[in-house]
Order: C-alpha cells, then sequence, then structure tokens
C-alpha cells in the first residue's frame, strides 16, 4: 500500500472528527492505528500511542497540527520506517509513560475538550489517558473512524480480492483432493487449509479455520476436532486469509466422496438459492437488513426458516468482524465501497450443517462478487 493512502485517511479522519465535534483521537496498537499508519502491532503493556488532532473546526483544519506517535524507545526505528508520521516521541524503560502522555497531551492543547479513544484500547491505558486529561470528555474512535473504515478504497479493495483469489483457489485444491480426504481428521484438514491459503500467496489465516463434519457441521463455529472425514458427510469450510492485511473469509460445503444424505441435496440447493437472491438484492440505497430478508425468505419458504438461526453477513475490512452487518433491524443503507459477507445456512441438530459464503463489494449499481468458485458440493 502506497505511504499517501495513510497521510491521506488521517486527513479524512481528522475532517470526521471536527464533523463529530471531537477534538482529538487517540489509538494504541489496533486496527485503527493499522488503518491510519500501516503499523501493525499486537497490544502489549508499554505505552503505543497515536494522538490525532481535529485541528480547528473554525478553519475546517486549515491549522492543523500534525499527528503524532509516542513510542517507547525499541520501536522508534520501526515506527519511523514503517510509518509516514513524521513526529514520533520516545519514553524509555525506566521513564514515567504517564508523564510523557500528558506532556503529548498538553503540547497538542488536547488536556481538555472530546477526546476519542480505541474502542479496544486496553483500561490501563484509558486510565492514564484520564490522568493525563482530567477535564476532557471521552467517547469512542468508531464515532468518527467507523464510517470510514465502512467504505473501502482501492487500494483495501485489492488487497480483498487477492485474499479471495486464494481462499478461490483453496476451494479448488479441495476438490482435487476429493477421496484422499478420507480419514484426515477435522484439524488435519484445517491444517492443509493452512498450507493451501499460504501456497496461494496469503498470509496466514484470518481467523481459526472451520471443519465441521457431519453433525458438527450444524454447529456454527465449531471450529475443528478429532472427527475423521467421512464418504458422503457434508463437511462444512468457512476459512480466510489475509493480503496486506485484508483478509477474505468463505464457506464451501463439501462431500469429499460418494453421494451426501438424499435430504442433504435438497438443503444445499435452498441455501445456494438464498446466497444467490441476497446477492441479487445487494445495490446502493438499499437497507442492509433487506439482503438478511432475501435470503431469509428463499429458506423459509423451504420449510428451514428455524434452522437459519444467524445473520446473513457482517462486514469484513482490517477486522473480519465490523459493520455493515446484515441483519434483521440494521436500516443503514448500502453504500459503494461497502464489503460484506454473505453466509446463510441450515442446521439440522445432530445430522449436518450447509453454509455458503461469499464476499460483495457494493458497486455504483449493484455489486461485484470477490469469489467466484463453484459453490457446489461435490
Ligand atoms: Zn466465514
Ligand atoms: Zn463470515
Amino acid at each position: 500500500m502506497t505511504e499517501d493512502v495513510h497521510a491521506e485517511r488521517r486527513e479524512r479522519a481528522a475532517a470526521r472528527l471536527r464533523e463529530t465535534g471531537a477534538d482529538g483521537l487517540v489509538c494504541f496498537p489496533s486496527r485503527n492505528l493499522q488503518y491510519l499508519t500501516g503499523f501493525a502491532e499486537e497490544p502489549g503493556e508499554r505505552h503505543l500511542l497515536l494522538v490525532v488532532p481535529a485541528g480547528d473546526r473554525a478553519t475546517d483544519g486549515a491549522s492543523l497540527p500534525e499527528p503524532e506517535f509516542l513510542v517507547p524507545a525499541l520501536y522508534e526505528t520501526q515506527v519511523r520506517e514503517e510509518t509516514t508520521v513524521d513526529a514520533v516521541r520516545t519514553w524509555a524503560d525506566g521513564d514515567d509513560p504517564t508523564v510523557a502522555v500528558r506532556d503529548l497531551l498538553g503540547d497538542l492543547g488536547l488536556r481538555e475538550g472530546r477526546l476519542l479513544v480505541d474502542d479496544t484500547m486496553w483500561a490501563t491505558f484509558t486510565q492514564d489517558l484520564r490522568s493525563a486529561a482530567p477535564d476532557a470528555a471521552w467517547g469512542l474512535a468508531s464515532e468518527a473512524l467507523a464510517d470510514l473504515r465502512v467504505r473501502k478504497d482501492e487500494a483495501e479493495l485489492d488487497a480483498m480480492r487477492a485474499a479471495a483469489v486464494a481462499a478461490d483457489e483453496t476451494v479448488r485444491d479441495l476438490r482435487e483432493l476429493g477421496a484422499d480426504a478420507l480419514g484426515m481428521t477435522e484439524c488435519d484438514l484445517a491444517d492443509w487449509v493452512a498450507d493451501r491459503l499460504a501456497a496461494h500467496g496469503g498470509e496466514g489465516t484470518s481467523f481459526e479455520t472451520i471443519v465441521g463434519a457431519g453433525p458438527n457441521g450444524a454447529k456454527p463455529h465449531h471450529g475443528c476436532g478429532d472427527r475423521e472425514i467421512r464418504a458422503g458427510e457434508p463437511v462444512v469450510l468457512d476459512f480466510g486469509t489475509r493480503v496486506d492485511g485484508y483478509p477474505s473469509d468463505q464457506t464451501r460445503t463439501l462431500v469429499f466422496d460418494r453421494e451426501p444424505p438424499a435430504e442433504y441435496e435438497r438443503v444445499h440447493e435452498t441455501v445456494r438459492e438464498a446466497q444467490a437472491a441476497a446477492v441479487e438484492a445487494v445495490e446502493p440505497g438499499v437497507a442492509a437488513e433487506v439482503i438478511d430478508r432475501a435470503a431469509r425468505e428463499v429458506i423459509e419458504d423451504a420449510g428451514y426458516g428455524d434452522a437459519f438461526f444467524h445473520r446473513t453477513g457482517h462486514g469484513v475490512g482490517l477486522d473480519v468482524h465490523e459493520e455493515p452487518y446484515v441483519v434483521a433491524g440494521n436500516d443503514r443503507e448500502l453504500e459503494p465501497g461497502m464489503v460484506f459477507s454473505v453466509e446463510p445456512g441450515i442446521y439440522l441438530d445432530g445430522r449436518f450443517g450447509c453454509r455458503i459464503e461469499d464476499l460483495v463489494v457494493v458497486t455504483g449499481d449493484g455489486c461485484e462478487r470477490l469469489n467466484d468458485t463453484d459453490r457446489g458440493w461435490r
């Protein structure tokens, strides 16, 4: 991803802060920090913060102070090399980081006013911020950033397209595996999937791979276990990888050898039709809940309404689950650039499950499917 992308996002974030009446934003190692700077790091016990001042509302940010990092000294080189944030101040082990936090907020004029903090920030850091700015009012970063992150820019879409290709190629490999999968345990197969995702250019897995064989497939978030893959048994495979930090998330339900139970074919066809109906309904201006309804109607009409007990989809970005949620009651209108999953399922307790999941991007007049591999069970 080019450096300009992140600088431009920081400017848009500052503008959003002004619009929402906030004076500044404080991130710690999080998806928001990655979105704004490209710096991806797991949270740790040392204070590592990025402060983004909103700038002057009266002049619409004409006098915008620069965003500034406060990082442990051992991170300085890394942060300077991997981000385009010029202002980086450090504190060393043995210093009191809370003093550095107070100084930073003071220098940026942010010891009062309204400050937004990362939704996922550890309490230890939010408490220190409160002490450093006792007169400030507080809110969550999502108030300003969710609206930016929900519409993906071209750099994000390119990464997600590449991650989706890795998932599609892996599904093709699974079909070729066929009867060779028999006797592998669910977790063996999950490991095999992880290897194939990496071979197709993916970076790790974007969440714990789900391999649900037979009755385990009826538990939507099963994970994997030591059950062996058997002939004639549907297997729910839900997996993803990342490219440039952006995930894919795809589900296919496959039968590796011989024929599934007679009712399974009807279930699979119903899920496939439900998914197609939901994708067909995607266009800008349509409420997210309408997409959920489109899938649910097909499944209800087939008599399996009670067996589809989760939402139809979720937004996907740096977080695998984010806005917009495709769920009853969400009247948020779809906009070009939003990316979300369409993943209806039918789960028959004690017998089998079936889910088919693809990602779509809302376009100017409909949607682009990020996944295009066969949706059949064979
Ligand atoms: Zn999934
Ligand atoms: Zn999903």
